[in-house]
């Protein structure tokens, strides 16, 4: 069976964390788009440098450059049973964009896990993250603007997801494990029905 599965979450709400040990247990890559941009940034390719300058300023990549990137990845051969979606879709028309592509693939969304965590703990996380990684855009100013995008141009998809009867909330301020185990419940249950 193809599994889709979409991680969301803000900035900091642990989706990598998680991504990372679902495909583990799952063996289905995660598909990240963050990943894949700082990847072209680190290479230096053309689409590395346009990012870079969204990037920075904590804007979202336009969406025409971001859903050919990942409809790139979707068609390699490691993706063939499907993948875990980490960072996209984050606008309304990747969703839409997102839909289109996987019908052509033969294959839909499973389930949408939203990890949810409060303001005050997702500042802080990035923040530590910044210390410990250096990664550029984990400064407080990026950092404010990033939630900023995300409650205006990321946000709506709950409710996008959750019309569709895809969400599943997932209490993201438990333990890194206690949070993996009930996200594993969710896949596992969506995926046997
Ligand atoms: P992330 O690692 O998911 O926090 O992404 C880091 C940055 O990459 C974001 O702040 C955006 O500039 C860009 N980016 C990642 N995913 C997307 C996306 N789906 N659409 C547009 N820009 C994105």
């Amino acid at each position: 069976m193809v599994t889709y599965l979409v991680l969301m979450g803000a900035p900091g709400a642990g989706k990598g964390t998680q991504a990372k040990k679902l495909q583990e247990s799952l063996g289905l890559p995660q598909v990240a788009t963050g990943d894949l941009f700082r990847e072209n940034l680190k290479n230096n390719t053309p689409l590395g440098q346009l990012a870079r300058t969204y990037m920075d300023k904590g804007e979202l990549v336009p969406d025409e450059v971001t859903v050919a990137m990942v409809k790139d990845r979707l068609l390699r051969p490691d993706c063939a049973n499907g993948a875990i979606l980490d960072g996209f879709p984050r606008t309304i028309v990747q969703a839409d964009k997102l839909n289109d592509l996987l019908l052509e693939l033969g294959g839909q969304i499973n389930l949408v896990p939203y990890i949810y965590v409060t303001q005050d703990v997702l500042v802080e996380r990035l923040l530590k993250r910044a210390q410990l990684e250096g990664r550029a855009d984990d400064n407080e100013e990026t950092i404010r603007n990033r939630m900023r995008v995300y409650q205006e141009q990321t946000a709506p998809l709950l409710d996008y997801y959750r019309q569709k009867g895809l969400l599943a909330e997932i209490n993201g301020e438990k333990t890194v494990e206690v949070v993996y185990e009930n996200l594993l419940t969710a896949v596992q249950q969506a995926t046997t029905n």
